[in-house]
């Protein structure tokens, strides 16, 4: 017996091209995708306008599946971490941070990663392998059925309202799967969640970005976390490959496609004595204006996790960070760590069962 094609993941122009092959008329392309990705249908029994012939035909062929839930968490400030887990048995994490009346859900598209930052729980774990389209739009459709939030809500009324591409992984390592899974998940017809919606977040591969956004054209964070190539090295070992020149460069590029009113977002995790100080903070404000970027911080109070080599700089020196890049014009709001109480916030998610989260 042939293996059962996985449904989930096709683009639109492929899953017609499927249909076809099964001599389907085009018009079945739109009415699929809308059980798939508006309804979240688990099951072709239940899509009551295609003919018993074909919802057997393609319950024949092809599988609807979801990351398995092993374990999940919630934080006491609601933060949401799921354990989830694919058909080989790889495992990542997806983190749900809640605001009043929205959120964000935080998905991962690597199995462990090879960027290796320094300051990274995750970045500890090297790359297992890419995950497909299919299991990236899988881990937000597998926070909707959690979250009960089939048909597709409005924009308005949905809880889970933002996608960070933040988690476990550099998407830019895996573009192709990555720019696939996000047009499905931006579609309109379907899970339609927004490009203004949507934060891809990258540690600086200056080469792809361009594609991001020509492709997507979603909202960037870049982890910058250093005013200058010295200092960021240290932090980023990926900064010897694409130094701060190139990653700049590349944001203005970024800029110029997707338009300068949205502006990008440069992450900073405050480490003590290593990056904190007065002279880093007018070292980064001369940065951006020499490329002259519309930009804007957000400053990371650091995590420690068991092993890591860093401490987290104080309140004050954290504040003050803020106080001279807004005193710039920068907005650089200090965020507030989630999910602290279970490993959830930004670098901490391992999906390795020796973490015993
Ligand atoms: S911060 Fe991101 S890019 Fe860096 S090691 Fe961690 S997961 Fe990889």
């Amino acid at each position: 017996m042939t293996e059962k094609k996985e449904i989930i993941g096709l683009s639109r122009e492929e899953l017609q091209a499927e249909l076809t092959a099964l001599g389907e008329k085009p018009f079945r392309t739109k009415q699929i995708w809308a059980w798939l990705y508006h309804q979240g249908v688990t099951d072709f029994a239940a899509m009551s306008n295609i003919p018993k012939e074909l919802r057997e035909k393609l319950a024949e062929n092809y599988v609807i599946s979801r990351p398995k839930i092993v374990t999940e968490q919630k934080s006491s400030d609601k933060t949401h971490k799921w354990l989830l887990e694919f058909a080989d048995g790889q495992r990542v994490e997806m983190v749900y941070i809640p605001e009043e009346d929205r959120g964000a859900v935080c998905i991962s598209t690597q199995v462990g990663c090879a960027v290796n930052c320094t300051f990274c729980h995750t970045g500890s774990q090297k790359l297992t392998r890419n995950l497909t389209a299919a299991e990236i739009v899988g881990q937000f459709m597998a926070a909707r059925d959690v979250y009960n939030e089939w048909p597709t809500p409005t924009d308005e009324t949905r809880y889970l309202s933002n996608i960070v591409v933040m988690g476990m992984g550099e998407p830019l390592h895996n573009v192709e799967n990555v720019i696939k899974a996000l047009k499905i998940i931006g579609d309109g017809d379907g899970i339609a969640v927004s490009k203004r919606k949507i934060t891809l977040s990258t540690s600086g591969i200056a080469p792809k970005m361009a594609e991001i956004a020509r492709e997507l054209g979603v909202k960037l964070a870049v982890s910058l976390h250093a005013p200058n190539n010295e200092k960021r090295s240290k932090i980023m070992p990926i900064n010897n490959k694409y130094p701060l020149e190139e990653v700049m460069e590349a944001c203005q590029v970024y800029q110029g496609i997707t338009g300068r009113r949205q502006a990008i977002t440069f992450e900073y995790l405050m480490l003590k004595d290593i990056n904190d100080s007065r002279e880093d903070a007018q070292e980064l404000v001369r940065l951006m204006r020499k490329y002259n970027l519309v930009a804007k911080f957000n400053l990371i109070p650091f995590n420690p996790w068991p092993g890591c080599i860093y401490q987290p700089s104080s309140n004050n020196r954290v504040h003050e960070f803020s106080k001279i890049l807004e005193s710039n014009g920068f907005a650089a709001p200090i965020r507030v760590a989630r999910g602290q109480d279970i490993l959830a916030a930004c670098g901490q998610l391992k999906s390795k069962k020796e973490t015993g989260q």
